[in-house]
């Protein structure tokens, strides 16, 4: 299943990222470049994502706690 790759959402769980760059306000400071995002998120990114899309800040804070990132985060978009 391929999913669109939405800017303002985030790749891997599909909540808006609340990414200033994304909602069109790149001078403001966004949460992302207080963070560390650990290599292992990125690389679990597809290509175009990466280049697309930020993640979510829930992401990025699970990641960290738990550098093996895998898959079970629960799919919450619904299908419709
Ligand atoms: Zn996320």
């Amino acid at each position: 299943m391929t999913i669109p790759i939405d800017p303002s959402r985030c790749p891997r769980c599909g909540v808006p990222n609340a990414c200033t760059m994304a909602a069109g306000r790149p001078d403001e400071p966004c949460w992302c470049a207080q963070v560390t995002i650990p290599e292992a998120l990125i690389a679990s990114l597809t290509e175009e994502a990466r280049g697309t899309a930020c993640l979510c800040a829930a992401c990025v804070a699970a990641a960290n706690v738990s550098t093996p990132v895998s898959d079970t985060v629960s799919d919450t978009v619904s299908d419709t």
